[in-house]
């Protein structure tokens, strides 16, 4: 489990670039992030967030429906 404090200071790499506030994500099944702004989707893996926009990217066009809980091991 993701500690609550520490989703909601975590923000999508790329989109918090963009705005002030930007890149708010949503917790998915416990086990991903989901950026509210560019569907980029962050797996939680072993209750850390990987927050890397190339594993963002790879579910880009996943919906949320559609990804593996739990996610892929990553490494
Ligand atoms: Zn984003």
């Amino acid at each position: 489990m993701v500690h609550p404090d520490l989703l909601e200071i975590l923000r999508c790499p790329i989109c918090v670039r963009e705005h002030e506030n930007g890149g708010a994500l949503e917790l998915y099944k416990e086990t991903w992030l989901l950026c509210t702004e560019c569907d980029r989707k962050y797996p939680i893996v072993e209750d850390i967030p990987v927050m890397l926009v190339d594993e963002g990217e790879k579910w880009i066009n996943t919906p949320a429906a559609g990804l593996p809980v739990p996610p892929p091991p990553f490494d």
